[in-house]
């Protein structure tokens, strides 16, 4: 069997932890060259080369421009520094009352419960975010649920990270128990990529314990492109629908990625095939490090009005960008 085929007989945890990986080892998978960041660059210590074997199967080999390999490929041009982009482009330090929690919309409450990843995807607006302050352990998780007790205004936890569901289920079931203690909380959203990373996290175990009558679950899956679709995904969509949990997704605008309407349309189209609705497509957040991603606003606001032309209106996402210090993320166009 060849070793991309092999995940299959895995289980999650090993899946998780066979994650970090180096360049030289995915250029060689891959049968391509590729430039690189050196492996002792600080930008590669801080935020290693992470990527799952059942989406480094998806890629396509020989393919420098894949759209998944494009995510999470360390390549020099994050070394240069451009101006407008920071380390904290949205301003969430500033937001954070106690470390593993960020409250800045009215009803709802992020909690950070794990700094680990599936994957690490470079455009990421959290790659800088100092995760040693917010990797609390059960210790700080009574603090910030302590918060969310005392502040009745609160109706909808997120969980978010990092990714949730690299925890084992115990811990979830440690907090899907604790919120379920606080009556003003009627919903619970995850926001992951686990459920495209690593399909096989999306246990019956798992299902059962996310669908806590208790709440209203909702799952938002962060997917890019519908290349990052196949049959374990598919799989694993429809085993969290038949749980009853809603599932929406959130895209970042990314360019060479899904900078066109064709991979916007087709995306939305596959996402519908699976249950799930597109919700955001995010303008990127401006993080250092990120600025070859960067799509102008204009264009996202072009490629909108394209797929209103094209989809029907539920499967447009909310085109928005995150403007530290607003009450609700900012629609564009
Ligand atoms: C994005 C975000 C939310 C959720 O916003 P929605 O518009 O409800 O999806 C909540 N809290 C924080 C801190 C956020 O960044
Ligand atoms: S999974 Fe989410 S939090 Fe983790 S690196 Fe990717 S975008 Fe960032």
């Amino acid at each position: 069997m060849s070793q991309l085929a092999l995940h299959q007989q895995l289980s999650w945890q090993e899946v998780l932890a066979a994650t970090p990986m180096d360049s030289a080892e995915l250029c060689n998978l891959l049968a391509l060259e590729l430039d690189c960041l050196p492996a002792a660059h600080p930008l590669l210590k801080q935020f290693p080369l992470r990527v799952p074997a059942p989406y480094l199967k998806r890629i396509e080999k020989g393919n420098p421009a894949d759209p998944l390999l494009l995510q999470i490929f360390p390549g020099t041009e994050e070394a240069l520094s451009t101006p407008g982009f920071s380390l904290d482009p949205v301003g969430e330090s500033e937001a954070n009352p106690k470390p593993g929690i960020l409250h800045k919309y009215k009803g709802r409450a992020l909690l950070l419960v794990t700094s680990s990843c599936a994957i690490h995807c470079r455009y990421c607006f959290r790659r800088h975010f100092p995760y040693e302050d917010n990797n609390p352990g059960k210790e700080h998780w009574r603090e910030s649920l302590a918060y969310l007790k005392q502040d009745s205004s609160i109706t909808e936890v997120i969980l978010s990270g990092g990714d949730p569901l690299t925890l084992p289920d115990k811990y979830l079931a440690w907090f899907m128990a604790e919120l379920a203690d606080i009556s003003h909380i009627r919903r619970i959203r995850i926001h992951t990529r686990l459920p495209i990373m690593i399909p096989q996290r999306i246990t019956p175990d798992l299902c059962k314990l996310l669908a806590n009558p208790r709440f209203q679950t909702i799952l938002v899956i962060h997917s890019n492109h519908a290349q990052e679709f196949d049959d374990e995904v598919d799989a694993a969509c429809l085993a969290l629908k038949k749980a009853g949990i809603t599932l929406l997704n959130q895209s970042v605008l990314l360019k060479h990625i899904n900078d066109s309407s064709e991979a916007l349309v087709a995306l939305s189209e596959r996402l519908f095939e699976a249950g799930v609705l597109p919700y955001y497509l995010h303008l990127l957040d401006r993080v250092s490090g990120a600025a070859h991603f960067d799509v102008p606003a204009e264009t996202g606001i072009e490629l909108i009005r394209e797929l209103r032309a094209q989809l029907p209106g539920y499967l447009v996402p909310k085109l928005v960008r995150e403007i530290p210090g607003q009450k609700a993320k900012t629609p564009v166009g």
